[in-house]
């Protein structure tokens, strides 16, 4: 009911052949923070206000998560994790952990609901929690306000390990150097990665358009590629936009989400589709059809065979 949703839908990548332990579905999305809302500190002038009431966008946002149903769901810019989502998605088999920003700009907002942060849920039934960690990220070796979570995951069936992160780099242009913060999780998550073997998978608000150095720190590290590159013709390129908005501003439309992953240890099978620039309509987003200013990634991979692997 209510106002017609995006229609999305997955484009087959693979060959449709699992590989050994099914398909792991991952989801990144910057669900915009609700505090942020409320008193302007974002304003998104085409929006009608009344499509930005938490009580209408947590129904859209739970719709959303809910209607992929991922295994791994990576979120950015959550300021209702205790209230809400927690237990909202603990009720539906989902176990957590949340990374607050040390200061969060939701705490300068009035009648705020806590911080924003990082949040990371994975579905219980698939996977055993082995060990999680909450980073804040520096940059040019000074702490910022910027903070990831990476979590190590045990499949219950194959017994398959896999380190997830997510994270939310400094915003807007200007702050370049400050996003070398991504080099910082490479280096926190590498030791982790290494001391186990394991895959990694990293979810985030880059807040980087693929020109940008951290976007190409990333993929010049060994063996991570950047999954909804599969979406385009050759395979090569990033999509056009996955966050589309109208600020006081002006209108901005770029590539700021990524899903990134371990190449040699698993194989993108599926990948939803973006909406088009009709569907996601002249207001732009965040919209009554929409809640966010930022479009999720939903990616379907399965396993590879490791050669000599020990998972
Ligand atoms: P960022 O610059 O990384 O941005 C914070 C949020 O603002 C992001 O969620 C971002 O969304 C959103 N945003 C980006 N561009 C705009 C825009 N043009 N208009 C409105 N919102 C936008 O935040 P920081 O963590 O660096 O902190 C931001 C603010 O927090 C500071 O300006 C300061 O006021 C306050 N602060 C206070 C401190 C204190 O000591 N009290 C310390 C540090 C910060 P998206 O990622 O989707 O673009
Ligand atoms: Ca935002």
């Amino acid at each position: 009911e209510g106002p017609p949703r995006l229609h999305r839908n997955f484009t087959s990548i693979g060959d449709g052949a699992n590989g050994p332990g099914g398909r792991m579905r991952v989801m990144q999305w910057n669900i915009l923070a609700q505090a942020a809302l409320g008193e302007g500190l974002d304003s998104f002038v085409r929006c009608p206000p009344e499509a930005l009431s938490w009580s209408r966008r947590k129904y859209l946002i739970l719709e959303e998560i809910l209607g992929h149903r991922p295994h791994i769901l990576c979120l950015q810019e959550v300021d209702h994790y205790h209230d809400t989502l927690q237990p909202v998605l603990a009720g539906l088999g989902y176990g957590s952990s949340f990374c607050p920003k040390p200061w969060s700009p939701c705490l300068q907002v009035e009648g705020n609901n806590g911080p924003d942060g990082c949040a990371l849920f994975f579905d219980h039934k698939r996977y055993d929690f082995l060990d999680s960690v909450n980073i804040r990220l520096s940059a040019m070796k000074i702490p910022t306000n910027q903070v990831a979570v990476a979590t190590v995951l045990r499949c219950r069936s194959t017994g398959k390990r896999v380190c997830v992160a997510v994270t939310h780099l400094k915003a807007r242009s200007g702050w370049e150097r400050l996003r070398g913060q991504g080099a910082d999780l490479l280096r926190h998550i590498h030791a982790l990665v290494q001391k186990h073997g394991l895959p990694l998978l990293i979810c985030g608000d880059f807040n980087a358009a693929p020109t940008e150095e951290v976007y190409r720190r990333f993929s010049a590290s060994v063996r991570l590629d950047s999954a909804y590159k599969k979406l385009s013709r050759g395979g090569l390129t990033e999509p056009e936009y996955t966050t589309w908005k109208i600020r006081p501003s002006g209108e901005s439309c770029s590539t700021l989400d990524y899903i990134w992953y371990s190449q040699d240890w698993l194989r993108v099978e599926a990948l939803l589709d973006l909406p088009t620039e009709e569907q996601i309509g002249p207001g732009r987003l965040p919209s009554f059809s929409y809640p966010s200013d930022h479009l999720s990634l939903v990616c379907d991979f399965s396993f590879t065979q490791q050669p000599g692997g020990t998972l």
